[in-house]
């Protein structure tokens, strides 16, 4: 005979057809078993979406402990440690506790609440999967023990409720599990940006930044430090510290960290044991060992972070090999690391070793293409150098004969190209006597004569005009532009300023006197044509006593 009358089954019915989610629908039972009077206290026990435990969904304890509700509230209760709602799960059954049939534990536990009477009643839902129960509800009675016929009340009660609450737990569930998925899709995310980001530094110092940056936002630690293998030692390379109040004591412990590079002996540092061991290692309370001997230098770095917790210090791997170590430090508090977060860091030491490689070798690459720079350039000053000194008389400065011989046939094309606008003089000038100057003052003095003639020479000469050393003590200007006046004063300028003055020479201050010939180019002329002409004028300068200019 139910004990409740239809228009309550009704309300009942329809307040849980209405309920939103699960909370509501918890919050609805509870009303109920508060107003059917039974216990002096309850727990909601419902499977989490694990099925490994149950999680603690609604509360109440008796009057005087009601305070304490909100600290037990979402306890996870394991469902493999025998007591009351293991066994009512595993039973299916109800588990009825009382002082005369409690384990030492529930003795303690009734004891505690003063409870004469724990009941874990399982919340067996039709259809639910492979038939275990959905949770257990606890009913907590301090005066006399429960009689069966409020249980068979509760029975009907939960009778109303346990298809919905089934459903509306796997809603909830699912829910969780999609939160959690989306969380861990946008962790994996964040998780490819860094490492996006880390290998697109070049920097080794921002590497270290980003990297610390990444693994304290993961890890509640206070500091990070890093350092390489060079040279067979150990070298720090960097600290960094989570916040800027650690600004102060970061920079006194880099300050000791710069001072010393550790060799390479496992008994120098635990950081060097670590690497050469090529093994993470995890302390996971530093103040729980710290009466264990320690290197020197640990134990002064360790007594500058005063309060040093947790310690992790892992090798920083590059193809599989410890190139350096970092290690991360928690001051006060200490640092759980599960184990996965020891495998994602075990991922990253690699990651960072392969990033810092990659950036030593562009640093090292920069530095090549720099190097490589400065050769070129100094390679195209000697190519110009070689050019010059290939195209000019080492003696005079003036152009040689073969630029001479090169000049003269591409002007010569220029001009014949250019018809009759664009004349082409052609200048010969020979020093006169000259066998006898060498001969009187000697080859030095006549060298010297020669840079001096070669000088004034081009003194007179234009951008565009080429003076050359044609051979011995002759000299050839090609004058493009030039007509045969325009030559012959030019030569006379020359000729004459060459008389007019003595020149310093190894022998003391000497003067000569130059011959020169002069011509134009004329239409049908050759190279040879045009200056055997000039050589003829200059043999008539000769003819007619030297020191003087001819043209033909
Ligand atoms: P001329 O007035 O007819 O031109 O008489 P010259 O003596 O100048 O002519 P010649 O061709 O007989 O002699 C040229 C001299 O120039 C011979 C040689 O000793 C001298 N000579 C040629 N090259 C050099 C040189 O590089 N240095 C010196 N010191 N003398 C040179
Ligand atoms: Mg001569
Ligand atoms: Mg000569």
């Amino acid at each position: 005979m139910p004990f409740l009358a239809p228009e309550r089954t009704y309300q009942i019915i329809n307040g849980i057809i209405n309920a939103e989610r699960l909370d509501d629908l918890l919050d609805l039972l509870c009303a109920e078993i508060v107003a059917l009077g039974v216990a002096d206290g309850y727990l909601v026990n419902m499977r989490d979406a694990s099925g490994g435990y149950l999680s603690c969904l609604k509360i109440r304890y008796p009057a005087e402990y009601q305070n304490l509700e909100q600290s037990y509230l979402g306890y996870k209760i394991p469902l493999d440690n025998g007591q009351l709602n293991a066994r009512a799960m595993a039973t299916r059954e109800l588990v009825r506790v009382n002082p005369g049939n409690a384990n030492s534990e529930e003795q303690n536990i009734l004891l505690y609440w003063k409870i004469q009477e724990m009941t874990g009643m399982p919340l067996c839902a039709p259809g639910a999967p492979a038939g275990a129960p959905i949770g257990v509800l606890v009913l907590l009675k301090q005066g006399p023990a429960i009689p069966d016929e409020d249980f068979a009340k509760v029975q009907e009660l939960l009778g109303l409720f346990l298809a919905s609450l089934s459903r509306w737990l796997h809603f909830s569930h699912l829910e969780q599990l999609h939160d959690e998925a989306t969380a861990a899709v946008a962790e994996n995310q964040r998780l490819l940006q860094f490492l996006d980001d880390m290998t697109s530094l070049t920097s080794l110092d921002k590497i270290y930044e980003l990297f610390a940056a990444e693994l304290i936002r993961q890890l509640p630690f206070d500091l990070a430090s890093f350092y390489l293998v060079e040279d067979d030692h150990l070298h720090f390379r960097k600290a960094i510290a989570a916040r800027p109040q650690l600004e102060s004591l970061r920079q006194e412990w880099e300050h000791h960290l710069l001072q010393t590079p550790y060799p390479l002996d496992p008994t120098a540092s635990g950081l060097v044991y670590v690497m050469l061991r090529d093994e993470a290692m995890v302390f996971p309370d530093f103040q729980e060992i710290r009466h264990l001997p320690l290197a020197g230098y640990d134990k002064k770095s360790l007594a500058i972070l005063r309060t040093p917790r947790t310690l992790f210090i892992s090798p920083i791997r590059h193809h599989k090999k410890p190139i350096g170590i970092f290690a991360l430090y928690s001051l006060e508090h200490t640092v759980e690391l599960s184990n996965a977060d020891l495998d994602l860091l075990g991922d990253l030491s690699s990651f960072l070793g392969t990033a810092i490689t990659n950036s030593k070798l562009y640093a090292t690459s920069q530095e090549q293409v720099l190097e490589i720079r400065h050769l070129n350039a100094m390679l195209e000053e000697k190519v110009e150098a070689l050019a010059k000194q290939a195209s000019t008389d080492q003696l005079t400065g003036l152009f040689n004969f073969r630029t001479f011989e090169d000049e003269l046939v591409r002007r010569l094309h220029e001009t014949a190209r250019a018809g009759d606008h664009e004349p082409l003089a052609l200048l010969l000038i020979d020093i006169d006597h000259f066998k006898r100057f060498n001969d009187t003052n000697g080859h030095a003095a006549g060298n010297d004569i020669l840079a001096a003639v070669a000088q004034e020479i081009g003194r007179h000469t234009r951008q565009s005009d080429k003076a050359c050393r044609y051979g011995g003590e002759e000299f050839v200007l090609i004058l493009p532009k030039c007509g045969l006046e325009g030559a012959i004063q030019l030569a006379e300028r020359i000729r004459d300023s060459i008389e007019c003055q003595a020149f310093a020479t190894c022998a003391g201050q000497r003067s000569v006197t130059v011959s020169a010939g002069c011509t134009i180019y004329r239409p049908g002329d050759d190279r040879q044509a045009l200056f055997n002409r000039a050589d003829q004028a200059l043999y008539q300068a000769k003819e007619r006593g030297r020191n003087r200019v001819c043209s033909l």
